[in-house]
């Protein structure tokens, strides 16, 4: 009997023991690799977000749209990977997700610049009205271009200038031709362009309008309106300030702007209580120190004067071409002495690697500086120190895809930078720059960018959402019930939104 029981477990029992070992290594193997997706994922951005059922549920069908979305667009051979904003914009337009985040609260908009703001297509219509509105028909010189919009008094109008009122009417196809000078789109993602240049030439255009104050009351109050439409409830803006005039009381001082958008803030609120505003003092990176060192004199000015409403001071416009942050030391290390002076803190928000190269290094300097968000941050990817400390100081990553697409910074919407920022626990916040000039409003679209693209899941959104408020400049008091509102306008969203997909 023994021996039997013996020759069985030789024979058999052995062959089974080494099959078990198998099995043991094989889920220990596994265990690792399941171990390994956890320790990946504790790292991402929004680690500490814990979905609801109700999000849960509406995450697995915003998963299946999406699979659905891509599906018809490999289908229907659309190279969507290949294509620009501008390209694809009718079919954003007209997909289900689309209308997903048409209604998603989206928060705040932290990046965007004066002027960037209304719709061009609302600029003409509303610029048309002003008897005393002008449009430069004639090429470029040294003092105006093509296709730029200014005020001017009756007998007072320079050569080149007709009545943009009387141009359109008696010639209808100016509209578009005017559209098509005052926004930029990168039609073709693999033609040359100087995108810079034909950005800047886009403000150009309208720079003479904005300052008009008739005018430019009805701008702002169009440009919040349509981030309101678009479920924005707070807006930063780095500012650019320019004096305000009439032909009455020819310039006015820059508080008038301050007082005129607090204006606005308050009849806009009449009807969206929860709406806010903070300006961020922009000057420009092509400047020198001793020009800053103004600039910052009047941004403090302002801000002593209008704590409330001035949040920061920021330095704009291409990298490439201007002074890097590093050559404004002088300044920055004033600003101890300056926040004494005035009894103001100015943080700064400066706009830090738009750009893909690494010699550029405007990145460094953001960890070394109050500087509590960055704009763009690209190329930050490429300096994993400063990754690391733009991660432990906590400071958050202003992104903006389709700007970064337009711009020429990324072709491929895959492979955006931001991508590695989040998964490596770099916060962010999603922004539209410039949505005028690029052809589009709200924030919708940028949003739909990021879903598709990324792989983005409703933890993901849900994250970047609120950080848009935590991240905000608004006061603890005012912070609270900004996320109050929010979070009621999440709970609906998803509620709606999951009654709404089947
Ligand atoms: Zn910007």
């Amino acid at each position: 009997m023994m021996r039997k029981y013996f020759t069985y477990v030789l024979l058999c029992g052995f062959p089974l023991l080494g099959a078990q070992t198998k099995v043991d290594e094989q889920s220990a193997y596994q265990q690792k690799w399941t171990l390994l997706e956890r320790e990946n994922a504790a790292m991402a951005f929004d680690a500490n977000i814990q979905l609801s059922d109700a999000e849960l549920a509406l995450d697995k069908k915003l998963f299946q749209v999406r699979r659905k979305f891509l599906s018809e667009a490999e289908q229907q051979k659309i190279p969507i990977y290949n294509s620009s904003f501008n390209q694809i914009k009718p079919l954003i337009e007209n997909s289900p997700l689309f209308k997903v985040f048409q209604t998603m609260p989206k928060g705040g908009l932290l990046h965007t610049h004066s002027g960037g703001l209304a719709s061009m297509k609302w600029v003409i219509s509303a610029a048309r009205k002003y008897k005393e509105c002008y449009v430069f028909v004639q090429k470029d010189t040294k003092e105006f271009i093509y296709g730029q919009l200014a005020f001017f008094e009756t007998g007072k109008v320079p050569q080149g200038f007709v009545s943009l009122d009387k141009k359109l009417s008696a010639q209808p196809d100016f509209e578009k031709e005017l559209l098509g000078l005052l926004t930029l789109k990168r039609d073709n993602l693999s033609s040359y362009n100087n995108y810079w240049i034909e950005f800047e030439k886009r403000f150009t255009r309208i720079n003479l309008l904005l300052p008009y104050r008739p005018f430019f009351k009805e701008y702002y109050k169009e440009g919040f309106q349509e981030l309101l439409d678009d479920k924005v409830q707070h807006v930063e803006i780095r500012y650019v300030f320019d004096e305000l005039y009439d032909f009455k009381h020819g310039k006015y001082s820059l508080e008038t702007t301050v007082t005129d958008l607090q204006d606005i803030v308050k009849e806009i609120r009449k009807s969206d209580p929860q709406f806010s505003l903070k300006l961020i003092y922009s000057s420009f990176k092509f400047l020198d120190p001793e020009s800053i060192e103004k600039q910052l004199e009047i941004a403090f000015t302002l801000k002593k004067k209008f704590p409330d409403m001035i949040s920061g001071f920021d330095l704009v416009a291409d990298e490439a071409a201007g002074h890097s942050i590093n050559s404004f030391q002088k300044n920055w290390t004033k600003l101890k002495e300056l926040s004494g002076k005035y009894g103001v803190q100015m943080p700064l928000f400066l706009h830090a690697g738009e750009s893909t190269s690494v010699f550029n290094k405007n990145v460094l300097d953001i960890s070394l500086l109050d500087n509590k968000r960055i704009g763009h941050g690209l190329n930050l990817i490429y300096f994993p120190k400063s990754m690391e400390m733009v991660k432990s100081q906590n400071k958050l990553v202003e992104v903006s895809p389709i700007s970064n697409q337009v711009l020429g910074y990324v072709s491929d919407m895959r492979n955006h930078p931001a991508r590695v920022m989040l998964s490596n626990g770099i916060q962010c916040s999603i922004n539209s720059d410039d949505p005028s000039v690029y052809g589009y409003e709200g924030l919708s679209y940028d949003f739909w960018t990021a879903f598709v693209y990324w792989e983005l899941d409703v933890k993901a959104l849900k994250k970047l959402v609120f950080n848009s408020i935590n991240y905000s400049s608004l006061n603890e008091k005012e912070k609270e019930k900004a996320l109050n509102h929010l979070n009621t306008q999440w709970n609906d969203f998803i509620q709606k939104a999951n009654s709404n997909l089947k």
